[in-house]
């Protein structure tokens, strides 16, 4: 069981009575740095604690975690630190979707707590993805404890709460709020990939941590409720757009300076680029509003499921574009349009997504889940 009341090292500026977007201003003001940062973090590489400082002291570890900003104000938080940092983004999102589950699914000790938390500029996050056996309740000493691990947990042994999910005996999934950052239950060590370094996506022990009533969430079945679990993706698709914008930039500001010019071919390719990002923002923005509205449901379901593939054609164009364009510079490690690739390769890969695709697919060939304006 986490504290009461967390003890962190740098807490926020004042951000009461701040609104969203002065958030988002400041945040734009913050990002050079946080992306001058990235390729640094990667070498070492090492946990972004600095720029998650500083999302805390601008306020938008509070602000963004709550009901304030509009959903394009969470687009556009989102999207800028994803092209600041994808590995900041990732961690950024998986706070603000731990933070929205105890909103909707805590009882009122746990939203009180949560308040106090955001307040102090703690991080959360949300582990799900589990190696076999995965993660169970079962009966302890003193009451029922966790046994099992979680894998891919970002930020394992530096979140502050983390949301995990684990089976009770009679197969009902539970969530419960553990301290995600015990560093003698985080093993790093196997998260050896080529992007996303710095969320330090490792493994977490989850044994003999205390299930009391205070740790327990929600309901069983809470954790995949729809429609919040399926269209609630729009949010990393908006991380994951911020990492095509990213690549997209680079390769601008590569022809922009090539001294030789820019050949016909290039220009095309570059069309192709941008329109493949761009309309990758039509849809996520679509999505952002459509699945934050209160009367979202199925449509909205397929809409989010339809943008993660748009998002993932985009991500795999744009990196496409970067070497058909940039050539073999862009694969050297100095070169950030390497980084900027590397980080979005992985990040696409969220669960499942030809899953995904097909389950959007199968909802519009029964009905138009795009509008009202009925396409068929
Ligand atoms: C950077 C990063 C950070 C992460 N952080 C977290 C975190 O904090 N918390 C957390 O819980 N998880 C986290 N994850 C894990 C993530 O959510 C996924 O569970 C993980 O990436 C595995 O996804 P997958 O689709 O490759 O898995 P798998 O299910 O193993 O799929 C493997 C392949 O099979 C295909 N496939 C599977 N089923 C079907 C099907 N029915 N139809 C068609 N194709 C199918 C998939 O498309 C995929 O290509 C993170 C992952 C990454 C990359």
């Amino acid at each position: 069981m986490p504290p009461a009341a967390l003890a962190l090292a740098s807490p926020p500026a004042r951000t009461r009575d701040v609104t969203p977007a002065v958030v988002l201003e400041r945040l734009r003001a913050a990002l050079p740095a946080m992306a001058g940062r990235a390729a640094i973090l990667d070498q070492q590489p090492s946990f972004p604690s600095e720029d998650i400082a500083v999302l805390r002291h601008i306020g938008a570890l509070e602000v963004f975690a709550g009901d304030a900003p509009t959903p394009l104000q969470l687009m556009e938080a989102l999207r800028l630190v994803g092209r600041a940092n994808l590995s900041v983004g990732r961690l950024f999102e998986g706070h603000i979707n731990g933070a929205k589950l105890v909103s909707w699914y805590g009882d009122d000790f746990q939203r009180r707590r949560l308040a106090q938390d955001l307040e102090n500029g703690a991080l959360y996050g949300v582990w799900n993805t589990e190696p076999n056996p995965g993660a169970r309740i079962i009966r302890g000493g003193k009451g029922p404890i966790l046994a099992g691990y979680k894998c891919f947990a970002s930020g394992a042994g530096h979140v502050d709460r983390a949301i995990i999910t684990a089976l009770e005996a009679s197969g009902a999934r539970r969530m419960v709020v553990v301290d995600g950052a015990d560093a003698a239950r985080a093993d790093p060590t196997g998260w050896k990939v080529r992007g996303m370094k710095a969320t330090l996506s490792g493994l977490y022990n989850l044994s003999a941590i205390p299930v009391t009533r205070e740790a327990l969430l929600g309901e069983a079945g809470d954790y995949e409720r729809e429609p919040r679990f399926s269209a609630g993706a729009w949010r990393f698709t908006a991380v994951q757009l911020g990492g095509a914008e990213r690549i997209l930039g680079l390769i601008r500001d590569h022809l922009t300076a090539a001294t030789a010019g820019v050949h016909m071919v290039q220009r095309a390719r570059f069309a192709g680029a941008v329109a493949a990002t761009r309309s990758a923002w039509l849809w996520v923005r679509e999505a952002a509003l459509r699945a934050e509205a209160p009367n979202a449901g199925p449509d909205e379901i397929a809409l989010v499921l339809m943008t993660r593939g748009v998002v993932e054609r985009a991500g795999l164009d744009v990196m496409e574009a970067a070497a058909r364009l940039v050539g073999t510079r862009a694969f050297f490690m100095e070169c950030p349009i390497d980084l900027a690739c590397r980080d979005l390769a992985l990040y696409l890969r969220q669960p499942g997504p030809d899953k995904a695709l097909d389950r959007a697919a199968e909802a519009f060939l029964e009905r138009d889940a795009w509008s009202d304006d009925r396409l068929w």
